[in-house]
């Protein structure tokens, strides 16, 4: 069945049947089932339900357990890789703000933007020349010298300094406050949280998927949207997708509240630096591409906030309260791999680099691809068919 007909059939609308015509007769709301409660299921959850969907999200442990429990959340403005997909980054950005406001301020944003520097030497043209490039594809960056640094970040110790970039667009939150906003805002709009509830199996008939097999029972649905993060290649492999990933880990220390001392992001040499909303400082330096760290015990978390005061010395006597861990999955060309499958055609996949960053946009996108029968042209080029 191809998916208008799919579509058309579950609003009733005629076209080849997928459930018992008296059961459609009756119930034109779609069924859809998530599975997987990280940011971007809690979004896709949120937006099918806000556009009238009865949607059901099956979760393995619990919301943000898993990769969102352990982002350090920066909201990314830009990419350096292609225009196209530094125009999505943009986008969503502004997505975060568009869902700020529908929420009503239930979620907390620093919009204060992000300062990066790097000390002299090739890394400092390397900078120099992604923020040209950036700039001419009109992304809003601003090269910065050291004054201009010291001007945003009052008291940063930059030590020698090469190149800068200010990125005003970006912002910043703590990813289970937003996580719990959005969980809170879907049960309003009548989503089912359910877990623990690993799903096992999916129960799959020619070309559809029928149902799924839990360690809760089964669950029936017309539209399965896989958002399972590091599982999605597992799970989606039961039933002959392909969406290869690679698994990168990161750890970050966690404050006690300090009082208000930063108002945007910092990346310098040693590492990221961030206050969230409710005064916990977060750092970190072990997730840039290729680190991979695993290190959650006191002592490295002592060292990481030691180093945040070397970079800030007004956050001295800063304590440490816990460390965190987590497994990004990144699509294995790092694009998004979002959209219904070929087959089976009421699969939809949704796992991206950036979650925390893409999620509102990827809720909205989704969430009118299975409700409203269209192909978003802005997706195109982030099937899961590409890895066929
Ligand atoms: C150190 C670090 C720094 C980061 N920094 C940033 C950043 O600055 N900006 C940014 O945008 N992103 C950042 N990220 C990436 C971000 O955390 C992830 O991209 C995002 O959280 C992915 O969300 P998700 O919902 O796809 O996956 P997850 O949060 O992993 O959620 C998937 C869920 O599916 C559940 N699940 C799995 N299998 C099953 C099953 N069989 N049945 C039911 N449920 C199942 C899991 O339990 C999990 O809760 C960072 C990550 C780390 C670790």
């Amino acid at each position: 069945m191809d998916r208008r007909r799919l579509l058309q059939s579950l609003a009733g609308l005629g076209g080849p049947a997928l459930m018992p015509s008296a059961v459609r007769a009756q119930r034109r709301r779609p069924r859809v089932a998530v599975i997987g409660a990280g940011v971007m299921g809690a979004s896709i959850a949120y937006h099918l339900a806000a556009g009238g969907a009865e949607v059901v999200v099956l979760e393995r442990v619990s919301p943000g357990s898993q990769a969102t429990q352990g982002a350090f959340a920066m909201l990314i403005a830009t990419h350096e890789d292609d225009r196209a997909f530094n125009d999505l980054y943009g986008m969503a950005v502004l997505d975060w703000r568009r869902l700020e406001l529908e929420l009503g301020g239930a979620v907390q944003v620093q919009w204060g933007g992000t300062a990066t520097w790097v000390p002299p030497g090739p890394g400092a043209a390397e900078l120099d020349a992604v923020t040209r490039r950036l700039q001419s594809w009109g992304a809003p960056v601003r090269p910065i010298d050291a004054q201009e640094l010291a001007d945003l970040v009052p008291g940063v110790v930059a030590g020698p300094y090469g190149a800068g970039v200010f990125s005003p667009d970006q912002g910043t939150l703590d990813p289970i406050q937003a996580l719990d906003a959005l969980v809170a805002a879907g049960r309003r709009r009548g989503v089912a949280y359910r877990y623990p509830c690993e799903v096992l199996a999916l129960k799959r008939d020619g070309q559809q998927i029928t149902g799924l097999r839990t360690g809760q029972g089964d669950v029936d649905a017309d539209v399965v949207v896989l958002a399972a993060g590091a599982a999605v290649p597992a799970l989606a492999g039961q039933v002959g997708v392909k969406t290869p990933i690679n698994l990168v880990s990161g750890t970050l220390a966690h404050s006690k509240p300090f009082p208000r001392v930063l108002q945007r992001v910092l990346n310098g040499p040693l590492g990221s630096l961030k206050q969230d909303p409710d005064g916990r400082i977060v750092t970190g330096a072990d997730y840039r591409p290729g680190a991979s760290g695993t290190d959650t015990s006191r002592a490295y978390g002592e060292q990481l906030l030691a180093t945040a005061v070397r970079m800030v010395p007004a956050l001295a006597g800063v304590e440490l309260e816990s460390m965190s861990l987590g497994y990004v999955p990144i699509p294995a060309d790092t694009h998004p791999i979002v959209g219904f499958c070929a087959a089976p055609s009421n699969l939809y996949v949704a796992l991206t680099m950036s979650g925390v960053t893409m999620a509102p946009l990827m809720g909205r996108l989704a969430a009118s691809e299975i409700l409203d029968g269209v192909a978003v042209e802005t997706l195109s080029a982030y099937r899961p068919a590409r890895f066929a």
